[in-house]
């Protein structure tokens, strides 16, 4: 599959892991908007929050309860935001979902 994320996952892409297990994978975005910048991503292809299901959700759950291990690995101690672009108007340019992890500062109501 021409998926760069999936390229990622698959190390045909060099990335700087944060996090990785059996399900899911985080690692620094290439082009942070914030002092940490990680993104966390299903092994399996999920094109974005539209294509969640109850059949594939719980890779999503996962997801979610590990971010706050990352943070905390990460010293986000002051906060973070958790964001997910789904589609045209939100700006997905990369389309496996994905949830980007901001922080390491205090962040405007923009994404980052
Ligand atoms: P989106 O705009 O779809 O919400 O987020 C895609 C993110 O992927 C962007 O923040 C972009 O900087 C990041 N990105 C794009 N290509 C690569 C890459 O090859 N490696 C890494 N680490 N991040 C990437
Ligand atoms: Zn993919």
């Amino acid at each position: 599959m021409n998926c760069l994320f999936c390229k990622i996952i698959a190390g045909e892409i060099p990335s700087t892991k944060v996090y990785e297990d059996d399900l899911i994978l985080a690692f620094r975005d290439i082009n942070p908007q914030a002092p940490t910048h990680i993104l966390v991503i299903p092994k399996s292809h999920i094109p974005s929050v539209d294509g969640i299901t109850a059949e594939n959700s719980a890779v999503v759950a996962h997801i979610f309860e590990t971010i706050p291990t990352i943070a905390a690995a990460e010293k986000l101690e002051n906060g973070y935001r958790v964001v997910s672009n789904c589609g045209a108007d939100a700006g997905q340019t990369v389309h496996h979902l994905h949830f980007h992890i901001l922080g390491g500062k205090a962040l405007s109501l923009e994404m980052a």
